[in-house]
């Protein structure tokens, strides 16, 4: 009969166990010092190692040879390996969790070892034990006799009584890092003969996410084809996962904000036999990848790819905004959430590529700057954005300071570089202290807002689509609705609001709304909002001389600032 590999291979001795040396050093010097704890608490994720640990754990412990840990070759150790040791007893929790099951495990305990030194209980997902079980084993734990030492093991220690936490000795089992999750597999290989390549190693250990157990199933279905040799290209068909084209691809189609390219796209990609799942977590790992190029000039190494491909992803990051890249993210990992309970993860999906191709569209037409090919009139300026249409006469100076906001954000998005560097000095530095207010940035903050809300009450929804957040200055925050409808509720919900704002911007300003095309009241009634002065005031006399160069130089018209 075939053996599961992490069956097969599983740590006998403490030396074998992958990547928790903080806790066998611990454990080892216990059992040397005869100092051991009448309770542990083993926690971490899945396929660490805790279950694994707690069985060496209780060879060492009536181990006949005389060393500092198991020998694992001894009668006890072997007899435990097989798992016919009297005096170790092994419960799962989670299919024995009524107090009956402790009942019958606390007359037992009274009993002296069999045939070991020590009687060893070992509870796995501890957690899922019923209150009374917890009271009962609790009453054992208070007092156990010196023979017993218990291993309590959980995923969720956060789900367990206070009263029981106090009374063992926890123990965090970390995930193991890829590096010492390929090393160990590439053992494996070696010992069975076969060969698999060291990307091939790298992909299984990245999708392993820490989990050994994990990773050896992955390499254990690679293998299952009884193949002697397994490429990454092996891998990545058995993981169901597409290659890095697919995703350059489907991001730049909504970018662009091609919907019908994308949806296509991804139904291309499913008819061909991929996991619905498997293409969220690819796509999300891919925009991580973009925004580490961002930062990482060479970004190979630490996103575990090859250079090539890193080189195409540093292509595509450059040309995005790293707005854009944060919302995304938000975005996609919300549909990985939703979507891991999901019965429908496709639509899911979708829905989630028509919402990041709409934002860029919506983008598109916001940053929209007018070229030189295209002469305006300064009048038309100021009819641009909507909100302050009915705003009494601006100052000359405040128009100019539009231009340069438009400006900015048109360079942001057409990722004009060259322009940039080639601008005045203070005008650059205009530039970043205009960037604080960016829209992208006021989009994320009201999307995490409603992320928020709707936690605790669901009908935020319905303002979710028909609201935008303005601008912010230090005491307020401006909203605009897309309705009478919509602005009513904004109403009825500030305190929510004004309590989330706060929350998330560590300031309690007041809201301000107002509906689409009128203006919003402000400090003393309908007067820009605040932020939108800013960058003016803390203009000095050069600040506006480069400004006036740069507005006549990239629109062609002349400029009087008084
Ligand atoms: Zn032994």
């Amino acid at each position: 009969m075939y053996q599961a590999l992490y069956r097969t291979y599983r740590p006998e001795v403490f030396e074998e166990i992958l990547g928790q040396e903080h806790i066998v050093k611990i454990l080892k010097n216990q059992i040397k010092t005869d100092s051991v704890s009448h309770a542990y608490l083993f926690c971490g994720t899945r396929g660490t190692g805790k279950t694994t640990t707690a069985r060496i754990l209780a060879k060492g412990l009536n181990c006949l040879a005389d060393s500092e840990g198991p020998c694992g070759k001894c009668a006890s150790c072997l007899s435990i390996k097989e798992g016919t040791f009297m005096d170790v007893i092994e419960m799962d929790a989670a299919s024995n969790n009524g107090v009956e099951n402790i009942r019958e495990l606390r007359e037992s305990v009274k009993y002296p070892p069999a045939i070991g030194r020590k009687k060893i209980y070992i509870i796995d997902e501890v957690h899922m034990l019923s209150t009374e079980a917890f009271n009962a084993l609790l009453k054992t734990l208070e007092e156990p006799p010196e023979y017993v030492v218990f291993i309590l093991a959980t995923t969720e220690p956060q789900k367990l009584p206070a009263t029981i936490l106090s009374r063992c000795m926890r123990l965090d089992f970390r995930r193991v890092s890829e590096n010492t999750l390929v090393s160990g597999m590439k053992a494996i290989c070696r010992d069975k003969g076969i060969d698999v390549s060291e990307d091939a190693l790298r992909l299984i250990a990245a999708n392993a996410d820490g989990s050994v157990r994990d990773g050896l199933s992955i390499l254990d279905q690679c293998l299952s084809g009884g193949q002697s040799r397994v490429t990454r290209d092996d891998v990545l068909e058995f993981l169901g996962t597409s290659g890095i084209e697919t995703f350059i691809e489907m991001t730049d189609f909504v970018l662009s904000g091609k919907t019908a390219e994308a949806i296509l796209l991804l139904s291309n990609v499913l008819v061909d036999g991929k996991d619905v799942r498997q293409f969220i977590r690819d796509w999300l790992s891919h925009y991580r990848g973009l925004l580490i190029s961002k930062f990482v000039k060479d970004a190979a190494d630490i996103l575990n790819i090859s250079s090539e491909n890193a080189e195409r992803l540093k292509e595509q990051s450059d040309k995005i905004d790293i707005g854009e890249i944060n919302y995304a993210i938000v975005e996609i990992s919300k549909t990985m959430a939703d979507a891991k309970w999901s019965t429908q993860p496709r639509v899911l999906l979708e829905l989630c590529i028509v919402k990041l191709s709409e934002s860029s569209m919506r983008k598109e037409i916001s940053v929209h700057t007018p070229r030189r090919s295209e002469p305006i009139q300064k009048h038309s300026i100021k009819e641009e954005p909507a909100v302050l249409q009915t705003q009494a006469q601006n100052t000359e100076a405040e128009e100019t300071d539009l231009i340069l906001q438009e400006l900015d954000e048109g360079r942001q998005s057409t990722g004009a570089d060259a322009k940039t560097q080639n601008a005045p000095v203070d005008t650059q530095i205009l530039n970043r202290q205009a960037e604080p207010e960016k829209k992208m940035d006021l989009d994320l903050l009201w999307h995490r807002v409603f992320e928020d809300g709707e936690n605790f009450k669901t009908s935020f929804n319905l303002i979710r689509s028909g609201t935008r957040l303005i601008s912010i200055d230090d005491k307020y925050f401006f909203v605009q609705a897309s309705n009478s409808l919509k602005l009513r509720y904004l109403k009825e919900n500030a305190s929510t609001l004004e309590d989330l704002m706060e929350k998330h911007t560590g300031m309690r300003r007041q809201l301000k709304c107002g509906e689409e095309g009128s203006a919003i009241p402000g400090t003393d009634g309908g007067e820009i909002p605040d932020s939108l002065h800013k960058a003016n005031k803390s203009k000095s006399e050069t600040d506006i001389e480069a400004l006036k160069a740069l507005a006549e130089s990239e629109l062609g018209i002349e400029i009087d600032i008084e």
